[in-house]
């Protein structure tokens, strides 16, 4: 749970500075830009500067934590190992925050999640499952990234305008490789399709809702990222427990 708190409070630093610096900082106040301290993060205190309070997102990052590290500590993952589990959840709220906030999955995030997804598929899966699984996860979402691509631009030029959304951000593409090098071949297969499940389940629910609502945009794509994620955390789950 301590261990969770810290993580939860890595997770908002990070998401707070490597969007907008790009590099590991010191965390700066989103409203009057004066240095943040720690007490920020730890304590949820104010900006000593001009007294902006943390976030909503600071706030439920931090009660993710505390859920998912006891969660951890109640039902262990013996696959993984609980320490190695909080360093993937660390990863993935990171990856996961980053996404719903900016739109977008960093470079570096990507990079050094290959690094991480290497060196535990090798452990879990040995090398050629690994690397195989990270080729499926990668080039399948390529395939729907470009199917997206041209499903725009046809309905674009059907509508005679420029349509901006995007289906499926590029960031999908790498988190999916990450995740195939973890899971490994074949298990990026379930990976992706539950991931596919949960999101046809989800945005189904979301147009539903903005039927109801009465205010249907034909065009709101959702992120993929947090249903690789979350179809990630399942089967860990699924597999542990058979
Ligand atoms: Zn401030």
């Amino acid at each position: 749970m301590i261990l969770g708190w810290i993580g939860a409070n890595l997770v908002n630093y990070l998401a707070d500075v490597l969007p907008i610096e790009r590099k590991i900082t010191t965390p700066k106040c989103n409203r009057c830009g004066g240095h943040l301290s720690w007490k920020f993060y730890i304590l949820l205190a104010s900006c000593s500067h001009c007294g902006n309070k943390p976030s909503l997102r600071h706030k439920v990052v931090l009660i993710l934590g505390l859920f998912f590290s006891g969660l951890l500590a109640q039902f262990p993952l013996e696959n993984l190992g609980n320490y190695s589990a909080l360093l993937w959840l660390i990863y993935f709220s990171l990856v996961t925050v980053i996404d719903l906030e900016h739109r977008l999955i960093l470079h570096p995030v990507s990079l050094s999640g290959a690094v991480l997804g290497l060196i535990y598929g090798s452990a879990l899966h040995g090398y050629l499952p690994t690397l195989l699984g990270g080729a499926a996860g990668f080039g399948m979402m390529l395939i729907f990234y470009f199917l997206g691509q041209l499903f725009v631009r046809v309905l674009s030029k059907s509508r005679g305008e420029e349509i901006e959304e995007i289906a499926l951000g590029f960031g999908d593409v790498n988190l999916a490789g990450v995740i195939g090098l973890l899971l490994g071949w074949p298990g990026i297969i379930a990976g992706i399709f539950l991931a596919i499940l949960i999101g046809g389940v989800v945005s189904g629910g979301f147009l539903v809702l903005q039927v109801l609502r009465k205010k249907y945009h034909a065009f709101q794509a959702l992120p993929y990222g947090p249903f690789l994620v979350l179809s990630v955390i399942i089967l860990f789950y699924i597999s542990a427990n058979i």
